[in-house]
């Protein structure tokens, strides 16, 4: 039987074992953990976490003459206290999934796309590249659930590290482990705010979910209970769609 030659050739492990590049996109409320599942992903299946929160955060830190041009708009805007352009954020991904695609590697989307018609583009410059998405992983979790968990973060009012009074509690009651601060609720973290962010984020991620489930691409995974539990059910639903 005639096969096709691979468009790519597999990334090698560590341990020389042929290794499918896992390619992601990650959906989820504020609060389901995707953060802390994408961590996991990363370090399991060594791929590049690829978050458009990070990117801009890295923009704004870095000095504009090692910025793209993408980059460098996005800081403009973003120092004009405006919104990133849709056609800019679109630039700025293209240019990182083309490096990572000249290491041969995975990558997990996390913020893109988040329209229906930013998944269009990502579909066509993928396809350009012969690249396929393995599939979309959207955690799920009861408005419920996410209230009790978000009802539990802490912030530390001097370096913005995040605790959880259950999961992951400072070692001192209300200081920072990090620096001592003094740990506080965040007013947006009440259930009320919470309720609208969750239909807010409903009603906007629902044509998204709808777009790849039609195209076969959606796995539900529920976000329930401690990291661990979750990461082991991503991995169980992931595994027939890698090839090694
Ligand atoms: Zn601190």
């Amino acid at each position: 039987m005639h096969s096709d030659v691979p468009s790519q050739l597999p990334s090698i492990s560590a341990a020389g074992v042929s290794l499918h590049p896992m390619r992601l996109v990650l959906l989820g409320a504020p609060g389901v953990g995707k953060g802390t599942q994408a961590q996991m992903l990363a370090g399991q299946y060594g791929a590049r976490q690829l978050s458009t929160g990070d990117l801009f955060r890295t923009v704004m830190a870095a000095p504009d003459h090692e910025l793209s041009n993408a980059m460098r708009e996005a800081k403009a805007a973003i120092m004009r206290g405006q919104l990133v352009a849709d056609q800019i954020v679109i630039d700025l991904v293209r240019e990182k999934i083309q490096h990572v695609r000249r290491t041969r590697g995975g990558f997990l989307l996390d913020g893109f796309p988040r329209t229906t018609v930013q998944a269009d583009t990502l579909a066509e410059f993928l396809h350009e590249w012969q690249i396929e998405l393995d599939g979309v992983v959207s955690y799920e979790l009861d408005t419920d659930v996410i209230i009790q968990r978000l009802s539990a973060r802490r912030t530390c009012r001097h370096c913005k590290v995040t605790y959880h009074l259950e999961f992951m509690p400072p070692c001192r009651p209300g200081r920072c482990d990090e620096c001592a601060g003094e740990l506080y609720q965040r007013s947006d973290d009440n259930p009320a705010a919470i309720r609208v962010r969750m239909e807010n984020y409903e009603a906007r991620t629902r044509p998204l979910a709808d777009y790849y489930d039609k195209r076969e691409l959606l796995i539900r995974v529920d976000a329930s209970g401690a990291p661990r539990e979750v990461f082991e059910r991503t991995q169980q639903a992931l595994a027939p769609r890698l090839r090694y």
